[in-house]
C-alpha cells in the first residue's frame, strides 16, 4: 500500500478492494492527504484506512476509566495498541459529562505527540462539541481530520466551522445530519450529503478530497422492522454519494452495525468484516474500527457468513431471528468454532489417508490404515503410496508458506501413527523394516554437551522426517565423542548440531575441530538460538574444511539438506555458502575494528546517582525462601504467550496474532490445543514448579557486588562479578555495569540484592517421553513449550511478589506485567547485562538452588530442566537492562583476576564478547 503502515489484513482488504472496485485514475489534487509526523495519503483505488476506535471515552469503558483516573500512561498504551494493530489514523474522543473535555483532549494529544510511533499517524479529533474539536486542532501537529460537523445547526454555523477547519488545515467528517436530524434512509443520506457538498465547494471552495462523508452506520438486527434495511441504506448511500459528489471520501463507525450482539465477538467481528466487504465495494474509503480485531472475510465460516449477510443485506424477513439463534449456540466462544465437517469420510481410503495427513487428524488413522492394509498388496505400498504422497504434499505446502509448523508437526503425527500401526504387519511380511529403505538420507541431530536446547531441534527433526529424511536424534547434552561415533556407525549423510547458550558455540567449534582431525567429510549444520550465520562463518567454518552451514529455522532445514545430498545441487550450494561466509567474515572484521573506550575511562563514566538521596527500600526479610510445588493455575495467569508462537515459527504478537489473515487461524488452533494440554497438566499435576529466592544486604566495591550475611556488612557470603560496557555507540556517555545499581560501601548506606531460581520443568521429560512413545511429537513439543512458558510466568509472578516484599509493589495489569513496566530488573547471568554464564554458579550457591529446587547446572552452566529461569534482583529506581557487548582485553584480564580464573578460561566463557582476537588463533589444526 502507499502508506506502508499496518499489518497484512489491511493489505488483504486493500487487495480485495483492488479486485472489485473499478480502477479509476485519480488526479493528484483529489487525493486525501493527511499526516501525523509522517504523511498518509489515501489512494482511492487501492487503500482502505482503518481508524482506531479504542481511544474513545464514549465507546470504550476501559479508556474512559483510564482518563477519569488520569492514568495517562495506560491511556497512551491504548493508542499504541491501535497503531500496532494496524490503525492508519486514530480517533480521539473525550466527550463525557464529568470530564473537562477541552482540557483532557489537549492534554492527551500533547502526550501522544511525545510518542514517536503514535505521533506518526494522523489523528481524527472526535467530539460533538465544537470547542473540544477546536481545542484538539490547536494541540495537534500534522494534518488532522475533524470528526465531525454537520448541518444540524443550520447552514451558517456549518459553513463557519468548515471554514475554521480549513484554516487549521484539517480534513472534515461531515455527518449526514440536517436541521431535521439524522438521515436513516439512503435517499435522505444522499440528499443531505449532496447539499453539504454544494455548500462546501461552492461557498468555500473546500477541496472535495478533504470532505469525508459519514452517512451514519446504524444498528441492524434490533428486532425493529424499520431497522432491517440500515446496512443496505448505508451501502447504497455510499455508492450514490461517491457517484454524485466527485472527489469526496466516505467513512463510517463500523462497530455500530453490530451493537445488538454486544458480548458476542464472534458474531460482531463477522458482521464487521462482511459489512466492510460490501461497503468497500460500494466505495467506502475508511472506517472507524477496533484495529487489530477484524476477521478476514474469507475466513468467516460459511454458515455464519450466510446468516450475517442475510441480516446485512436484508435478504429475508427472519434473518435476525436466525442469526440470534445461531449466536446463542456460539456465545462465549473465542474464535471460530470448529464445526466438525465429516464429509471427507465419504472418500476412498487413499483419499482419507491423505486428507488425515494434510489436516493432521489422528482420530480415524488406525481404522483407515487397517482398511488400507486389507486392500493394498503390502504395507510398504501404503507407505510409499498414499502416506508418502500426503507427506510430500505437506512438505510442498510448508515450503511454499501455505502450511505452518504446528500443522506440519500434526501431519507428522498422523504419519507416524499409521507407520506404527503397519510396522508389526510389515515384519510379518518380511518386507524391509520401517521406511528405512525409502529414506532419502540420514541426518544426525544433537544438542551439544552442556546444553539443553531441545524444542527447536525436535521441530527440525520432525520437519526433516516429513520430507522422508531419516533422523537420528541423540537428544540433549551430547558429548562430541558420542556424536562422531554415532555419525560413523550409522553412516549418516549430514550432522546437525544445536545449541542455545553461548558456551555451546565453543563446543561446536570443538566438534568441528574433531571432525577435521578424524577426517570426517560429512556436511555440518549449525542451528539454535544463539548460533548465527556470522558466528558459524567466523568461528566454526574455518575449523573444518568441508561444508559448514548455518540453518536459520526449521523451514530452511529441508532445502539445505536436500541440496547437500543432491549430486547436482551440492557444489553450487557449497559455493554460495562459502561466498556468504566470506562476506560475513569481512563484516565481522569490520565490526571488530570498533574502538572501545579504555577500561579506566569507562569506569569513570559509570552510571552514578546521589547515593545519599536514593530510595533504598528494605526487604521484609533477608535470606532465602523456598517455594515448594507452586500453583500452576496461578502461573497460568502470568503467561506471556507471544514467545510461545515464536517457538512454532508463527509470527505475531498475542493476542493480535489470531487476527492475522495468514497465521491467525492456525495460531488459534495451536493456542486451543495448548489450553487443553495446559488444563490437563494442571488438573493431573503433571508438572511441578519449584523456586527459591531471597534478599541479602549488599554493597558494591569497584566492579563487584558483595553479598553479606548481616546488615552491618561484615560477614561476606559471596560476590558477583560484573562487566562494564566499553563500546562507544553514538551518543553514549554512560557506560553501565550492574554494580552501578548497588550502593557502594563508601556511601554509608545498606543496600540489598535479591536473587532467584525457578523451574516449571519437573516432570517435563517424563511427560514428553510418554507422548513420544505414542508417536505424538506434537504434544511432546507442546509440553516442553508450555513448561518454558510456565517457568517464565513463574519468574514474572515471583518478581511481582518480590517487589511487594521489598516495599515498592504496585498494582499492574497483566499486559504491563508482561511488558515489565515496573521498578527494578532481574538480569539473568548469560544475558546481555552479564554475559558470563559462570556467575550462575555463585547464584546457585547463594540460593542453594539445586538442593531447594532440583535445578542443575551443566558444565556449560545451562540450567536443567530446560524450563528454568534464574537471575538477580535490583531495586534501584533507575536500574535498567543494557548490553555489555564488546570488552577490551584489559577488562577481561581484570575480570579474570577478580574471579581468580585463568585468562584463557575467562576468554573462553566470554568469547562472543571479546573486542580483540585472543592469543590462541582459530586455525585448521593440522
Ligand atoms: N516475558 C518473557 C520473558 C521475559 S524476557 C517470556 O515469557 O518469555 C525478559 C527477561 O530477560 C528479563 O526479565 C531479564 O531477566 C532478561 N533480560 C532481558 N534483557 C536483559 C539484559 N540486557 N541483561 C540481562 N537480562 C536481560
Amino acid at each position: 500500500g502507499c502508506c506502508g503502515t499496518g499489518p497484512e489484513h489491511i493489505g488483504a482488504i486493500a487487495a480485495r478492494v483492488e479486485n472489485v472496485r473499478p480502477h479509476q485514475r485519480t488526479p493528484a489534487d483529489s487525493l486525501l492527504r493527511l499526516s501525523g509526523t509522517q504523511p498518509l495519503t489515501l489512494r482511492p483505488e487501492s487503500n482502505f484506512l482503518m481508524i482506531g476506535e479504542r481511544t474513545n471515552v464514549t465507546g470504550s469503558r476501559k479508556f474512559a476509566r483510564l482518563i477519569k483516573d488520569e492514568d495517562y500512561e495506560a491511556a497512551i498504551e491504548v493508542a499504541r495498541g491501535q497503531v500496532e494493530g494496524g490503525a492508519n489514523v486514530i480517533d480521539v474522543n473525550m466527550d463525557e459529562g464529568l470530564l473537562d473535555s477541552e482540557a483532557v483532549m489537549t492534554k492527551y494529544l500533547r502526550l501522544l505527540a511525545g510518542e514517536a510511533d503514535i505521533a506518526a499517524v494522523p489523528v481524527m479529533v472526535d467530539s460533538s462539541k465544537w470547542s473540544v474539536l477546536e481545542a484538539g486542532l490547536q494541540a495537534l501537529q500534522g494534518k488532522a481530520i475533524v470528526n465531525s460537523i454537520s448541518l444540524k445547526d443550520g447552514e451558517a454555523e456549518f459553513l463557519r466551522r468548515a471554514k475554521l477547519c480549513r484554516q487549521y488545515g484539517a480534513a472534515i467528517v461531515v455527518m449526514a445530519f440536517d436541521e431535521q436530524g439524522q438521515a436513516a434512509t439512503a435517499s435522505d443520506k444522499v440528499r443531505i450529503c449532496q447539499r453539504a457538498f454544494r455548500l462546501l465547494t461552492e461557498n468555500l471552495g473546500f477541496p472535495p478530497a478533504d470532505i469525508i462523508f459519514d452517512p451514519n452506520i446504524l444498528t441492524v438486527a434490533t428486532g425493529i422492522a424499520e431497522h432491517s434495511n440500515y446496512a443496505v441504506d448505508f451501502i447504497e448511500a455510499t455508492r450514490q454519494i461517491k457517484a454524485t459528489c466527485p472527489g469526496v471520501h466516505v467513512s463510517g463507525g463500523v462497530s455500530n452495525i453490530s451493537f445488538s450482539f454486544r458480548g458476542n465477538n464472534v458474531v460482531r467481528e463477522a458482521m464487521h468484516s462482511a459489512f466492510l466487504y460490501h461497503a468497500v465495494q460500494a466505495g467506502l474509503d475508511m472506517g472507524i474500527v477496533n484495529a487489530g480485531q477484524l476477521e478476514v472475510y474469507e475466513d468467516i465460516r460459511p454458515e455464519l457468513r450466510e446468516l450475517v449477510e442475510d441480516v446485512l443485506l436484508n435478504r429475508r424477513p427472519d434473518a435476525t431471528e436466525r442469526l440470534v439463534d445461531f449466536a446463542a449456540t456460539i456465545k462465549g466462544q473465542g474464535g471460530q468454532a470448529a464445526v466438525a465437517d465429516e464429509a471427507w469420510r465419504e472418500g476412498t481410503v487413499a483419499e482419507r489417508l491423505q486428507h488425515a495427513l494434510l489436516k493432521g487428524i489422528v482420530k480415524y488413522i488406525d481404522a483407515d490404515t487397517e482398511e488400507a492394509r486389507q486392500s493394498y498388496d503390502s504395507c510398504l505400498a501404503i507407505i510409499e503410496g498414499p502416506l508418502m504422497d500426503g507427506m510430500s504434499r505437506v512438505g510442498d505446502l510448508f515450503g511454499a508458506g501455505k502450511m505452518f509448523l504446528p500443522q506440519v508437526v500434526k501431519s507428522a503425527r498422523v504419519m507416524k501413527k499409521s507407520v506404527a500401526y503397519l510396522t508389526p504387519f510389515m515384519e510379518a511380511e518380511k518386507a524391509a523394516a520401517g521406511t528405512q529403505g525409502r529414506a532419502r538420507a540420514k541426518v544426525l541431530m544433537a544438542t551439544v554437551k552442556g546444553d539443553v536446547h531441545d524444542i527447536g531441534k525436535n521441530i527440525v527433526g520432525v520437519v526433516l522426517g516429513c520430507n522422508s529424511f531419516e533422523v537420528v536424534d541423540l537428544g540433549v547434552m551430547v558429548a562430541c565423542e558420542k556424536i562422531l561415533q554415532t555419525a560413523q556407525a550409522e553412516d549418516v549423510d549430514v550432522i546437525g548440531l544445536s545449541g542455545l547458550i553461548t558456551p555451546s558455540l565453543d563446543e561446536m567449534v570443538h566438534v568441528a575441530r574433531e571432525m577435521q582431525r578424524l577426517r570426517i567429510d560429512k556436511p555440518l549444520l549449525i542451528g539454535g538460538a544463539t548460533t548465527s550465520a556470522k558466528h558459524t562463518a567466523v568461528k566454526i567454518a574455518p575449523c573444518y574444511e568441508h561444508c559448514v552451514a548455518h540453518v536459520l529455522d526449521a523451514s530452511r532445514s529441508v532445502g539445505v539438506v536436500e541440496k547437500l545430498i543432491s549430486a547436482e545441487k551440492r557444489a553450487e550450494f557449497e559455493q554460495q555458502n562459502s561466498e556468504l561466509q566470506q562476506q560475513l567474515v569481512a563484516s565481522y572484521n569490520k565490526r571488530q575494528a570498533v574502538t572501545l573506550l579504555p577500561y579506566a575511562e569507562a569506569q569513570q563514566k559509570r552510571f552514578t546517582c546521589d547515593w545519599s538521596q536514593v530510595d533504598i527500600p528494605q526487604p521484609s526479610f533477608t535470606g532465602a525462601r523456598t517455594l515448594e510445588d507452586h500453583s500452576l493455575a496461578e502461573l497460568r495467569e502470568c503467561i506471556d504467550w507471544s514467545p510461545f508462537f515464536r517457538t512454532w515459527e508463527l509470527k505475531g504478537k498475542f493476542p493480535r496474532i489470531f487476527e492475522d489473515p495468514q497465521v491467525g487461524p492456525e495460531a488459534r488452533r495451536l493456542f486451543d490445543d495448548a489450553q487443553v494440554l495446559l488444563q490437563r497438566i494442571i488438573d493431573e499435576k503433571l508438572l511441578t514448579a519449584r523456586g527459591v529466592y531471597g534478599f541479602w544486604p549488599a554493597a558494591s566495591t569497584g566492579e563487584d557486588i558483595v553479598v553479606y550475611a548481616d546488615g552491618a556488612l561484615q560477614e561476606e557470603l559471596c560476590r558477583f562479578h560484573c562487566l562494564r560496557q566499553q563500546w562507544q555507540r553514538k551518543g553514549q556517555d554512560t557506560f553501565y555495569s550492574l554494580a552501578d545499581f548497588i550502593a557502594p560501601q563508601a556511601s554509608g548506606r545498606t543496600d540489598f540484592l535479591g536473587a532467584f531460581a525457578v523451574t516449571a520443568g519437573i516432570g517435563c521429560e517424563e511427560l514428553a517421553a510418554r507422548f513420544d512413545a505414542d508417536h505424538d511429537d506434537y504434544n511432546s513439543i507442546l509440553v516442553k513449550a508450555l513448561a518454558d512458558r510456565l517457568a517464565e510466568a513463574f519468574a514474572e509472578g515471583l518478581h511481582a511478589r518480590v517487589r511487594q516484599e521489598w516495599g515498592f509493589g504496585q498494582q499492574l495489569s497483566a499486559e504491563d506485567l508482561i511488558a515489565e513496566k515496573y521498578r527494578g530488573i532481574r538480569p539473568a547471568p548469560g544475558y546481555p547485562a552479564q554475559p558470563d554464564h559462570t556467575e550462575k554458579r555463585t547464584l546457585f550457591q547463594l540460593l542453594q538452588a539445586q538442593q531447594q529446587t532440583g535445578i542443575e547446572l551443566t558444565e556449560s552452566c545451562a540450567m536443567f530442566p530446560a524450563a528454568s529461569v534464574s537471575g538477580l534482583y535490583f531495586a534501584h529506581p533507575q536500574a535498567r537492562y543494557f548490553a555489555v557487548d564488546r570488552i577490551s582485553q584489559e577488562q577481561v584480564a581484570d575480570y579474570a583476576a577478580r574471579k581468580q580464573m585463568r585468562l584463557a578460561e575467562a576468554q573462553r566463557w566470554l568469547s562472543p564478547h571479546l573486542g580483540y582476537e585472543p592469543e590462541s588463533p582459530v586455525s585448521l589444526p593440522s
